[in-house]
């Protein structure tokens, strides 16, 4: 939960250094964003007061990043606050967002920066509605909004793989590490690893339906690791390691067979990827979100990650951000 307090201690923590997880040089920004855009998120300006209808929009939907697609506020946490700029009480996820002390202009402010691109989007302020009491005072060309999300939660293999695959695709707006598919409840790492718990490791997917379809994010989930493996993804073996889908309705059931079917075709072989009903998805530790940006550096990120990202790059290049 957000607290002032807690902005202070991350916008104070002089040794924190931002990993970020989609980088681009300010020119390949600048080709990209539209000129107002790129001058607000990533030159820092501001954007005049009220010079966007995104203040008085109320209607239900998404904020997301501007720049990178990450789902940064929700339409249930924005407030009126008259001051000419979209204002939230809290964000989507405390970890989507970085704070910075900000002294420029002669005064003492909080700035906020997108935490998946580096953006800058706005400042926060410690005068907002209750309970949180928090005032995210965002540039409304930092944002973009989106009427709809959709999420899915499966498995191929160890969650740092899959989760730095699926931060790639485009239309995917946060994803999560965590384990399913077993019995115990509130599990941890260890005892994941220990296959005491017969979860396997997973992520769940929230994505922008008008941009990626659930069977094209099925589709690209059974092109980027082995489906054929029983337990195992190269040298990662253990049925925490399984491949695995959840599905949530009997229609999502009979588009992740489909898929399944049609994969099974290409590559002629046998497909072992079980198809589950999602009974619950528990998020993994901390540590293990953005596992990758975090240790890209570590030999197993280097070796069996990054080739599998250039795979993405090289062979999915359409659904690639
Ligand atoms: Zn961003």
């Amino acid at each position: 939960m957000n607290s002032w307090n807690l902005i202070l201690k991350r916008a104070n923590n002089k040794d924190f250094k931002p990993f970020i997880k989609f980088n681009k040089s300010s020119e390949e920004w600048e080709k990209l964003l539209p000129k107002e855009v790129f001058d607000v998120t990533r030159l820092g300006l501001t954007e005049s007061a009220y010079s966007s209808k995104m203040c008085n929009l109320f209607t239900p939907g998404y904020y997301i990043c501007s720049n990178c697609e990450s789902l940064l506020f929700t339409s249930a946490k924005k407030f009126q606050s008259n001051t000419g700029w979209p204002s939230f009480s809290t964000p989507f996820k405390e970890e989507s967002l970085n704070f910075f002390n900000d002294n420029s202009l002669g005064l003492e402010r909080i700035e906020v920066r997108c935490a998946t691109c580096d953006a800058h989007l706005g400042h926060v302020f410690n005068d907002g509605p209750a309970p949180s009491n928090l005032r995210f005072c965002i540039n409304a060309l930092a944002l973009k909004k989106i009427e709809e999300i959709y999420e899915t939660i499966l498995g191929g293999g160890c969650f740092w793989c899959t989760e730095a695959i699926f931060r790639n695709v485009k239309g995917v707006l946060d994803v999560e590490s965590g384990y399913s598919g077993g019995l115990l409840e509130n599990p941890d790492y260890k005892s994941v690893s220990l296959e005491q718990t017969n979860h396997a490791e997973v992520i769940k997917i929230t994505f922008n339906p008008q941009i990626i379809s659930f069977s094209e994010i099925i589709n690209l989930h059974l092109a980027t690791h082995d489906p054929t493996t029983l337990n195992s993804q190269g040298n990662d073996t253990g049925k925490r390691y399984r491949s695995i889908i959840f599905y949530k309705t009997p229609a999502e059931k009979i588009v992740i067979q489909e898929e399944i079917i049609k994969k099974e075709k290409e590559l002629g072989k046998k497909i072992v990827t079980e198809v589950v009903e999602l009974k619950r998805f528990y998020k993994a530790e901390d540590y293990h979100q953005d596992y990758y940006y975090k240790n890209s550096s570590l030999p197993y990120c280097r070796v069996v990650i990054a080739p599998k990202l250039k795979k993405l790059q090289k062979f999915y290049k359409k659904f690639t951000k």
